[in-house]
């Protein structure tokens, strides 16, 4: 089941979904984006991962044949409530250790139970997620949540179809494959692991944040650079202006010393970053100016570099690019 929530973690949903047509399934977040997806003609599972809110909702997923989690009783009150319509497909969350969404291990069957009573031709699948999944010192926390899980299923007769990894327990801990997994920022090129990198796990970024330096400024030592000024030159040097801020989804606390590609050779980012426009150390490379392309991200330049110098993740910076940075996709 691939995982294309915040619009496939900034990649485009439609334009994800066509490159992974193969996929059983899909796992969003919005009942938009899920009907966006069957309205598009993908006749496979999608999945709402945090179930439904309302009973139009609930009509919407009949309507759209959407599988839907149930996390919580509001939910299920919901949900037996409403009049029996089709073949529901519930993914039943059960909270192992996360302490985010779910039933409690022992009230899943009673869960189970009324589910049950309610529709005799529901389907149902046992669902979990991970803490701790991409910390190997964390591996007592994976089997906790696993025997939680397990003792839910041994009371059970028959098998349920489950699902429980996410991208971290994917490549980290095989033996919580299951039924389905759920795959995120893996399918992406990008690696859910603390200690390494997409590119040394074997992945491929499929995200490649670029733009053009449009300025060159000259420094003379001592100049300051920027809003602020917090960045001052220590020599005289040369300094490009590129066209993107935070506003198109960098960070806007990188600091200086972020890794950034010009040309395809790596200097970094001094002063500043602002709504549109930020700025390199172009020293060193002479043949550097305006309409030089820089690389921001992707391609030659890890995300989890640039996430780990502005102290966050590759998921945030990814999720966070703006709707109004154009893309180029060798996807149609
Ligand atoms: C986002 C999400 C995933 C995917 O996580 P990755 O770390 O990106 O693989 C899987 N399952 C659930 C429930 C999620 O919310």
């Amino acid at each position: 089941m691939a995982v294309v929530k915040a619009d496939a973690y900034g990649h485009g949903l439609l334009r994800v979904a066509r490159a992974l047509d193969a996929v059983d399934g899909f796992a969003v977040l919005e009942l938009e984006a899920a009907i966006q997806l069957r309205e598009a003609g993908f006749s496979q599972l999608i999945l709402l991962l945090e179930g439904f809110f309302s009973i139009e909702e609930i009509e919407a997923i009949n309507h759209y044949r959407l599988s839907t989690v149930i996390h919580c009783h509001e939910q299920l009150s919901m949900l037996l409530a409403h009049k029996k319509t089709g073949k529901p497909d519930i993914f039943l969350k059960i909270n192992t250790g996360m302490n985010r969404l779910g039933f409690r291990p022992e009230e899943g069957n009673s869960v189970l139970n009324r589910l049950r009573q309610w529709h005799t031709d529901i389907s149902i699948t046992l669902m979990t997620h991970f803490a701790c999944a991409d910390d190997l010192l964390e591996a007592d926390h994976v089997d906790q949540q696993l025997g939680s899980f397990a003792r839910l299923e041994e009371k059970r007769e028959g098998c349920i179809p489950r699902t429980l990894a996410n991208s971290a327990a994917i490549l980290r801990y095989p033996g919580t494959h299951a039924d389905w997994v759920r795959p995120g920022i893996i399918l992406y090129g990008a690696s859910p692991l603390p200690d390494k990198t997409g590119i040394e796990l074997g992945l491929q970024p499929v995200m490649t944040l670029t733009s053009r330096i449009i300025a060159v400024q000259h420094l003379d030592f001592s100049d300051r650079l920027g809003y602020g000024g917090q960045f001052v030159a220590d020599q005289p040097m040369r300094v490009g202006v590129v066209a993107a801020g935070y506003a198109d989804g960098y960070p806007r606390h990188a600091p200086t010393g972020t890794p950034v590609l010009v040309n395809g050779r790596r200097t970094r980012l001094i002063g500043r970053v602002s709504m549109d426009m930020l700025t390199v150390d172009l020293s060193g490379i002479n043949e550097a100016g305006a309409g030089s392309l820089v690389t921001l991200w992707g391609e030659g330049l890890p995300v989890e570099e640039v996430a780990r110098s502005a102290q966050t993740i590759s998921y945030e910076l990814l999720a966070a690019l703006s709707p109004r940075v154009q893309t180029v996709s060798s996807i149609p």
